[in-house]
C-alpha cells in the first residue's frame, strides 16, 4: 500500500461490521493495514474470517447500540482490546419506512437512538480518547438524506441530517488538536437497508435511472473513500460530507 495511504500499526473501530457497507469498509481498512474492532449486536464472524484472511487482527464486541447507558463502557472494552484506537467509522444505522403521518413514536426512539444518539456519544467518547492521543480519524455515516427528505422515512432523514451536522460541530473544535471528523454520503447502495426499496420495481428503476453511473453501489465502492479518509492522504480534509453517490447529487 503506498505509505499516503497505509494503515499498518492502526486499530479501527467499526459499528455494524457484520454486513453490508460496514463490513465493506472494516475490510477495506484491513487491506490497507489496520486491525478491525466491530461492535454489533450480531455474531460477526464472516468478517472476522474476512479480516483474518488478510493477516490482520479482529476483535468482537457484541453491544446493542440502541442501548444508551451501556455506550461508555463499550468504549472502555473498545480500548482495551489494543490500547489504542486510531479510527472510528460510525456506520451501523437502521431504517424505518411508514407514511409520516403513522410514523410511530416507538419508530423515531428506536431510529434517533441508533443512528443518531450513539453516533454522538461513540464520537465524544473515542474522540477524547484520540484527542489524549493528539491524532485520530473519525468517520460518520451519513446520507443522501443528510441533504434531502426521502419518502416515508422522517427519523432516517433527521438524523442522517443531524450526522451531517454532527461531523462539522466536532471537526471545528478538533481540527486544530489532531483529530478530523468526516463523513461519508453514501448515495444507493445493494444492501439490506435497501432490499424494500430494490424490490419496488418503479422506484427500483426511477433510481437507477436518476443515478448517472445507472448502477447501484456495492459495499466495496467503500473501500478507497473509506482508507482515504482513515489516512494521511487526507490530513487536511476536516468537516466534510463526501458523497459516494454514482453522480446522484449531480443530477
Ligand atoms: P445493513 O446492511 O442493514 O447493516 C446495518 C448494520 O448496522 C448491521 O451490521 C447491523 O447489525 C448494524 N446495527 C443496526 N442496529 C444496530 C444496533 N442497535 N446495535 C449494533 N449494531 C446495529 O445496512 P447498510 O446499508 O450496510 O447501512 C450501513 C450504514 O450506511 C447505515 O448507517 C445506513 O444508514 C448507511 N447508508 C446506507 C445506504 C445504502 O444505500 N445501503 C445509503 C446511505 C447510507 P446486525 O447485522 O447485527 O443487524
Amino acid at each position: 500500500m503506498n505509505s499516503l495511504f497505509a494503515l499498518e500499526g492502526k486499530t479501527a473501530v467499526v459499528t455494524g461490521a457484520t454486513r453490508g457497507l460496514g463490513q465493506g469498509m472494516a475490510l477495506g481498512l484491513a487491506e490497507a493495514g489496520a486491525d478491525i474492532i466491530g461492535i454489533g449486536y450480531s455474531d460477526q464472524a464472516e468478517t472476522k474470517a474476512a479480516v483474518e484472511k488478510l493477516g490482520r487482527k479482529f476483535f468482537e464486541i457484541n453491544a446493542d447500540l440502541a442501548q444508551q447507558d451501556k455506550l461508555a463502557d463499550v468504549v472502555q472494552e473498545a480500548i482495551s482490546k489494543t490500547g489504542k484506537v486510531d479510527i472510528l467509522v460510525n456506520n451501523a444505522g437502521i431504517i424505518r419506512r411508514e407514511q409520516a403521518e403513522n410514523f410511530s413514536d416507538s419508530d423515531w426512539h428506536d431510529v434517533v437512538d441508533v443512528n443518531m444518539n450513539s453516533v454522538f456519544k461513540l464520537t465524544r467518547d473515542f474522540g477524547k480518547h484520540m484527542l489524549e492521543n493528539g491524532s485520530g480519524r473519525i468517520i460518520n455515516i451519513a446520507s443522501m438524506l443528510s441533504f434531502q427528505g426521502g419518502l416515508k422515512v422522517p427519523a432516517y432523514s433527521a438524523t442522517k441530517h443531524a450526522v451531517a451536522g454532527l461531523t462539522k460541530s466536532f471537526a471545528n473544535e478538533w481540527g486544530s488538536r489532531g483529530v478530523n471528523v468526516n463523513a461519508i454520503a453514501p448515495g444507493y447502495f445493494a444492501t439490506d437497508n435497501t432490499a424494500a426499496i430494490r424490490e419496488d420495481k418503479d422506484r427500483n428503476d426511477y433510481i437507477t435511472s436518476r443515478i448517472p453511473k445507472k448502477i447501484w453501489g456495492k459495499p466495496e465502492d467503500l473501500k478507497g473513500p473509506v482508507v482515504f479518509l482513515a489516512s494521511e492522504s487526507s490530513n487536511y480534509v476536516n468537516g466534510h460530507v463526501l458523497c459516494v453517490d454514482g453522480g446522484w447529487m449531480s443530477s
